[in-house]
């Protein structure tokens, strides 16, 4: 019998590290060469156009019809140069991946030739038959309209001969259809918020921007081996498999040397990477094996968002070419570490100033203590949402066990940080300071020194490292626009609440400076319960956190509550963020994501159980009977085959309750599937049908420990993990 496994093994012998081209020694010399940036606009387009196209980007202003005739002309010719035939529009719909649909540049003319055009309509808006993409029930059937509208502040790229431009995507009605939407609708709210606040310190600030750099953890694993287990290449993660003899126990793999193998596939995603101009700075191994890490350098966060989603899509295409498959799923290997995809996080202003960023002197520590504080705050205030914005089915694997990190959402600050708030709470400020001169010392002093902060805790979901908030709770699949969108809405809505705080007692005739500490101060005491400097991980910090009221939610389907609470509801509506019919539609997709995925899942292993698993321990057992009873037959005593005796009847045992748990699990499925509340549903695939996955697997584990090496179907943990 053919066996894949073996085939895949071999195939694995034989690999060859292909040549990986760099355009150059120097990265300036390449850097962006594949996008359409300023420097192009400026070379392609009159000055007046270039200019105009400058206000829209900087100023977030529509672009006039004969402008976008202009931009789509330079666009295509700048395109054509570099070999594309093709343009698209680009765009982040709710299934989590990116989408295109390509059109070719030329058009026909009437006297039966063509010609190349691309037309600014055809730039700045499109049609896409949106009717498969989810919606959560925002479009009818009948009006299966969406469209895509150019976000001209992340610019145009060329990839694989095709002009894609990034855009938003929205229903006829207007309601949000994607992610970029509602991120782009909380920038502006945090935008216009911070500017508010930052005019108590420093009037010539007229834009305050959030940044992000985000840290992608990914795993690698041969193509041939992930051609080989149907469960990875249909649901992203090993249904089955013991564990290998040797895993992470050694601690060896992380910040070691980098096999060549993978060493040439990160060199060569580097550069494709860098082509696209999406700054990748650093690389190494993670904690598992053949588990790796890389991160651009910080960007505002729109662009962000978008090179990441543009990253992880050309890590999967680079990975072909050196037969490799790039493995996002959060927990691809049950015991051993997930992958994650850290979110760094800062304000900064148009004047340059990182508004996380301890100042020199005291009034620009009040700055700082202002913006700090009231992100602790918002995160305390919409802990349950921050950990709606990150919940996936994948993610629950990670969350909701004891592993990094926890489901429950706290801050830490480190020792430096958690001292100065707690001075601040216990100082008299209010009664003592009523002059100057005084209340500065009202203040600690800030040490200028704080980025040792980073990586001391590795166990918080949310860090305050030196200059900025990561956000370590994401999922490595994810697109953090959704944990983005609504961190910048909640700290949005806090700092304008904070203004309304400060004004209030400002006009009671308090100081200024005054009226900002005690409104520290009060916040610094109300959200002191979300700081948590221990380890995350342990037990006695879940016992904890209940005592401290914070919310502990482990599973998807209930944490997406948050998303739909009257309080969230009140969120949107005052920051605009959503409408509350597109959260109520968001909230239905993602439930309908979780059930759908689970039910893959579900059917994987009922598949792979039944069809793959089952008959190859029976091949073996008949095996074992075959030479039992040939031991037999030659008049041997009992004894000869005593072992194959126990094997035979263990491997029954195994099989026997996989078959039972099998069936067990598809009567809970289709009860399940009756259910019409999508809410109810999910609870019930995630409590009736998932546990089944456990105790399948627990005795399709056993099997595989007890049947020939020769005659296992799917290739193993130990050949998976590490990579030859
Ligand atoms: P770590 O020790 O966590 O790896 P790094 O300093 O390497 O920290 O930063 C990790 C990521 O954080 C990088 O993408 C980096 O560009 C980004 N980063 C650094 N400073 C900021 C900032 N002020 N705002 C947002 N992201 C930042
Ligand atoms: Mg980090």
């Amino acid at each position: 019998m053919a066996n894949i496994r073996f085939q895949a093994l071999q195939d694995v012998l034989t690999r060859t590290i292909p040549d990986v081209k760099i355009p150059s020694p120097k990265i300036s010399d390449f850097f962006g060469a594949n996008v359409f940036d300023k420097k192009k606009m400026k070379e392609y387009l009159s000055s007046e156009a270039y200019q105009g196209i400058v206000n829209s980007i900087e100023k977030g202003e529509p672009i006039p019809r004969d402008l976008a005739e202009q931009v789509a002309s330079a666009m295509r010719s700048w395109a054509m140069s570099k070999g594309a035939t093709h343009y698209t529009h680009w765009f982040q719909p709710l299934t989590g991946s990116t989408a295109e649909k390509h059109d070719a540049f030329f058009e026909p003319t009437p006297d039966g030739g063509a010609i190349e055009r691309f037309s600014g309509d055809a730039l700045a808006q499109q049609e896409p038959d949106a009717s498969s993409f989810p919606s959560g029930g925002i479009r009818n059937t009948f009006e299966a309209r969406g469209y895509t509208a150019w976000d001209p502040s992340s610019p145009a790229f060329i990839m694989a001969r095709t002009l894609c431009i990034p855009t938003v995507f929205v229903s006829y009605t207007g309601e949000a259809l994607d992610y970029k939407v509602p991120l782009l609708k909380a920038l502006n709210a945090l935008d216009k918020a911070a500017v508010d606040v930052c005019h108590y310190f420093d009037k010539s600030i007229e834009k305050v921007n959030a940044s992000l750099g985000i840290e992608q953890e990914y795993f690698l694993v041969d193509i041939a081996l992930f051609n080989a287990r149907p469960d990875l290449y249909l649901t992203g993660r090993t249904l089955f498999g013991h564990m290998s003899a040797k895993n992470q126990q050694l601690e060896d793999h992380y910040f070691g040397s980098i096999p060549e193998r993978v060493y040439a596939f990160m060199q060569d995603m580097e550069t494709e990477a860098l082509l696209l101009g999406i700054p990748l700075k650093t690389r190494h191994n993670e904690v598992a094996p053949s588990q790796f890490e890389c991160a651009p350098i910080y960007e505002e966060i729109n662009l962000a968002i978008d090179h990441n989603q543009l990253l992880m899509d050309l890590m999967d295409r680079v990975a072909k070419r050196h037969n490799f498959k790039v493995l996002l799923h959060e927990k691809p290997y049950a015991g051993i570490n997930g992958s994650g995809k850290h979110n760094n996080w800062s304000m900064i202003t148009n004047t340059g100033k990182n508004l996380l960023s301890p100042g020199k002197t005291p009034k620009n520590n009040l700055m700082f203590l202002a913006f700090f504080v009231n992100t602790i705050k918002a995160v305390y205030e919409h802990a349950d949402l921050l950990r709606a914005s990150i919940a996936s089915v994948n993610n629950d694997h990670r969350l909701g066990a004891n592993e990094a990190p926890p489901a429950i959402i706290s801050i830490f600050l480190g020792t430096q940080l958690t001292d100065l708030l707690d001075e601040i709470e216990t100082s008299r400020i209010s009664k003592k300071i009523k002059d100057d001169a005084l209340l500065w010392q009202g203040i600690p002093k800030i040490p200028q020194i704080l980025k040792d902060n980073t990586d001391r805790n590795r166990t918080s979901p949310f860090a305050f490292t030196g200059n900025k908030f990561e956000l370590r709770a994401v999922g490595s699949s994810a697109n953090s626009a959704s944990p983005m969108t609504i961190l910048n809405t909640i700290v949005a809505d806090q700092l304008k609440k904070f203004k309304y705080d400060v004004d209030k007692l400002i006009k009671k005739g308090e100081k200024k400076d005054v009226a900002l500490l005690i409104v520290l101060k009060k916040y610094i005491k109300e959200s002191k319960s979300i700081r948590f400097e221990g380890n995350g991980y342990s037990e006695e910090w879940e016992r904890e956190a209940a005592l401290r009221g914070l919310p502990n939610i482990k599973t998807t389907p209930k944490a997406l509550d948050a998303f739909i609470s009257d309080k969230t509801d009140l969120l949107f509506e005052e920051t605009g963020v959503f409408t509350r019919r597109e959260a109520h539609a968001r909230h239905e997709i993602l439930l309908d994501a979780f059930y759908k995925k689970l039910q893959i899942e579900a059917r994987v292993i009922g598949e792979l159980g039944m069809n793959v698993i089952i008959p190859a321990a029976i091949a073996y057992q008949s095996k074992l009977v075959e030479n039992a009873i040939g031991l037999k037959d030659l008049g041997l005593s009992k004894d000869t085959y005593k072992v194959q005796l126990d094997i035979i009847t263990k491997i029954s045992d195994h099989i026997n309750i996989v078959k039972a748990d099998i069936e067990e699990m598809v009567d809970a499925r289709k009860k399940a599937n009756t259910i019409e509340n999508m809410r109810d549903k999910a609870i019930e695939y995630d409590e009736k049908v998932k546990p089944f996955f456990q105790s399948i697997r627990y005795h399709v584990d056993k099997l595989e420990q007890l049947v020939d090496d020769s005659l296992w179907p799917l290739p193993k943990f130990r050949e998976l993990l590490f990579i030859k």
